[in-house]
C-alpha cells in the first residue's frame, strides 16, 4: 500500500496564469496549472500525484468510453476580502461521490485523495482562485473506468482525478422552465440519485427541444405519470407556497444536492417552515391560481439560487411573481453566500479553509 498522506507533487515549469483574462472567463474552459491523478487496480489504490494539467493517453477500448462507468462531483473554492480561500462542504461531496461509486460498481475514493487532495491542489494553485465578486474556482473531481476491454462488466481499474477551473460570476438570468411531460431524467431504481455521466447525456435531447421553443431548461417530473415535480434542469427544485418552503423529498430519482441540504438548514434556522414531500404539478398550478405560489427556484453549486419567472405546461404559459417579491430565496440565498465567503459565522463547520 502507498502512504496516502504523501501526495507526490510535480510542479509546472511555467505557470499559464499570466495569460488568463480573469474578467472574461468562459465557464469551464480554462484550467489551472495542476491536476490530481490517482490510479486504482487489482483491488487497491496504486498511486496518487499532483502533476501539471495535461492530456491523458487512453486505449480506444477504455471501458468508460463504451459503457459509461463514470461519475463526477462539482464544488467551489471562494476567495474573500481577507484573501482567505474557502472550500464549501468538501466532505459532503466526498460522501456523495462514494455513494455514486457504489451504485456504479466503482471503488470508493479515499478521503485523503478527495478532501486532502482538494486542499493540496487548491493550495498549490491558490493564485488561480479569482478575487472578483461572485467568481470562484470550480473544482471537478471525477472517477472513471479504465479497463481495456469490450465486455460489459465492472472494470477492474479506475482513474480518479481532480481538475480546477476559474469561473466568473454566474449571471443567473431568471429562468423560463418547461414542465416536461414526455421525456424522463430518472426512473425509480435507476441512477438518478448518482452523479453519473450518462444522466447528463440523456437529458440533452429533451432540453434541446425545449430550447428550440425559447425555453431555458426543463422541470423533470416523475417517470411514471409526469405528475410530480422532481428537479429543475441540473438543480434541485424548491417552491414557496404560502410562506412554506417545499422541496421534493429525496428518492432514487433525485440527486441529493449539497445546496438543497444547506438551504433547508438555513431556512429552518430562520424560522421558515420547510417540507420535504411530493409536490404535484396540479398543486403548483392550483397554488398559482389562488395566489399562494410565491417563489419557484432551482438550487445547485453553479448558481446557488436560480429564480424561475416563467413556466410552460403543455400549451399554458405561467408568469410567476416578480423576483423583488421573493423573500425566502433572497434571505436564505444571502445567508448561504455570506457563509461561503466567510463573511458570516459558519455554525455547521461547512467551510474548509486553505
Ligand atoms: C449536481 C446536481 C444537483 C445539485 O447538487 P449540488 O451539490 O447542490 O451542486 C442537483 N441535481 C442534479 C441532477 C445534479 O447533477
Amino acid at each position: 500500500m502507498i502512504d496516502t498522506r504523501q501526495i507526490e507533487v510535480k510542479h509546472v515549469s511555467e505557470s499559464r496564469l499570466p495569460k488568463v483574462d480573469f474578467d472574461n472567463l468562459p465557464f469551464g474552459r480554462v484550467f489551472s496549472d495542476h491536476m490530481l491523478i490517482a490510479r486504482y487496480d487489482e483491488g487497491e489504490w496504486k498511486s496518487v500525484s499532483i502533476e501539471p494539467y495535461g492530456n491523458l493517453s487512453l486505449s480506444p477500448a477504455t471501458s468508460m468510453i463504451h459503457y459509461g462507468q463514470s461519475i463526477f462531483e462539482g464544488l467551489k473554492a471562494f476567495r474573500n476580502d481577507n484573501d482567505e480561500i474557502l472550500v464549501f462542504r468538501p466532505e459532503s461531496n466526498w460522501e456523495r461521490m462514494n455513494k455514486s461509486a457504489e451504485r456504479l460498481c466503482m471503488p470508493a475514493v479515499p478521503r485523503e485523495y478527495f478532501v486532502e487532495g482538494i486542499r493540496q491542489l487548491v493550495e498549490l494553485d491558490r493564485a488561480w482562485v479569482p478575487n472578483r465578486p461572485e467568481s470562484s474556482l470550480y473544482i471537478r473531481p471525477f472517477l472513471f473506468a479504465t479497463d481495456e476491454m469490450l465486455g460489459v462488466k465492472p472494470s477492474e481499474s479506475y482513474i480518479f482525478m481532480i481538475i480546477t477551473s476559474p469561473v466568473g460570476p454566474y449571471y443567473a438570468n431568471p429562468l423560463h422552465l418547461k414542465i416536461e411531460t414526455e421525456y424522463t431524467r430518472a426512473a425509480p431504481g435507476g441512477v438518478g440519485a448518482a452523479k453519473a455521466a450518462g444522466n447528463y447525456a440523456s437529458a440533452l435531447y429533451p432540453a434541446k427541444l425545449a430550447q428550440e421553443q425559447g425555453i431555458d431548461q426543463l422541470i423533470w417530473t416523475d417517470a411514471k405519470e409526469h405528475r410530480f415535480l422532481e428537479e429543475a434542469g441540473t438543480m434541485n427544485m424548491m417552491v414557496v407556497i404560502d410562506g412554506t418552503l417545499i422541496t421534493p423529498k429525496l428518492s432514487s430519482t433525485i440527486l441529493p444536492g449539497v445546496t438543497r441540504n444547506s438551504v433547508l438548514k438555513l431556512a429552518e434556522d430562520r424560522g421558515i417552515t420547510t417540507e420535504e414531500r411530493d409536490i404535484s404539478v396540479d398543486e403548483l398550478l392550483d397554488a398559482h391560481r389562488n395566489g399562494t405560489l410565491q417563489e419557484v427556484f432551482g438550487v445547485g453549486t453553479a448558481a446557488t439560487i436560480a429564480h424561475v419567472v416563467k413556466l410552460t405546461h403543455n400549451d399554458e404559459i405561467i408568469d410567476l411573481p416578480p423576483i423583488q417579491s421573493r423573500k425566502v430565496s433572497t434571505l436564505v440565498g444571502t445567508d448561504l453566500l455570506d457563509i461561503k465567503m466567510g463573511n458570516a459565522p459558519d455554525p455547521y463547520g461547512w467551510n474548509m479553509r486553505i
